[in-house]
């Protein structure tokens, strides 16, 4: 299956437009189920068909999480203007739902980081409503059914990609509104518990180069993931071409 088939249907306009139009949507009481994409969930999507499904699914809106997934877009031709990052749509789309007096659940991540945020936004938004629950305790289907009792606003999912939007794509059916997004690690760094890469990364797009300097044991999984995956986008670009 060519990576062309999910790059095609990845959002390539700006993150402050896509966080626009998903507040909306949320204003408006809509169904929306994003995806951040990177290039592990784009090469995991070629060996599991299940997860193929999902990114192909005219439901899912799919964005680019990754300077690798925009600079894929451009070497097919496709419009891609920038990263949109799920750690930034979702503080967006908390923010939005906070100043809207909106309900809010929050699923996944350690107990302590959870509530963390939980609090932080109760603190800053009187008016919004938030239900959570951490991402190591109970069953996540019985977690689902408690979701969709509520019915909230805004339901964002940290149990890391692509678990997470397995999940969500799963359960949808059962939702008629609602925003649906899975947030990997976001819980831990919105909460405040864990640091994100200084602005410099940010601002230059190099915050995998921060994470491996962090962690160097990532080294192994980013050639995994990008440097395969670059490749892969090559030869596409190239049989398109030829
Ligand atoms: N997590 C969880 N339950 C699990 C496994 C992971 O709640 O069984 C949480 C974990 O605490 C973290 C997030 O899922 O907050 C995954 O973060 P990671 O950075 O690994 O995900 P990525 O952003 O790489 O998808």
């Amino acid at each position: 299956m060519a990576i062309t088939e999910y790059l095609e249907r990845i959002y390539g306009g700006t993150a402050e437009e896509y966080a626009r139009r998903a507040g909306e949507a949320m204003q408006r009481g809509e169904r929306l189920f994003i995806v951040t994409a990177n290039p592990e969930i784009l090469m995991h999507a070629q060996r599991d068909p299940e997860v193929r499904a999902l990114l192909l699914d005219p439901e899912a809106q799919i964005v680019p999480d990754g300077i690798s997934v925009v600079k894929a877009m451009c070497m097919l031709g496709l419009e891609a203007r920038e990263r949109v990052t799920g750690v930034d749509l979702a503080d967006k789309l908390l923010r939005a739902a906070g100043r809207g007096g909106k309900t809010v659940f929050l699923l996944g991540a350690k107990e302590e980081v959870v509530s963390a945020l939980a609090q932080k936004l109760r603190r800053e938004y009187p008016g919004v409503t938030v239900h959570y629950r951490n991402g190591y305790d109970g069953d996540k289907d019985q977690i689902f059914d408690e979701i969709a009792a509520i019915g909230p606003d805004l339901t964002l999912v940290a149990l890391g990609a692509p678990a997470q939007d397995l999940l969500i794509h799963r359960r949808l059916k059962d939702f008629s509104k609602g925003v649906f997004m899975g947030v990997g690690g976001s819980f831990d760094v919105l909460s405040g518990s864990k640091r994100r890469a200084p602005a410099f990364f940010v601002r230059t797009n190099t915050e995998w180069l921060y994470r491996i300097l962090r962690e160097p044991s990532r080294l192994g999984r980013f050639w995994n993931n990008n440097v395969k995956f670059l490749g892969e986008v090559k030869r596409a670009a190239r049989q398109e071409k030829g």
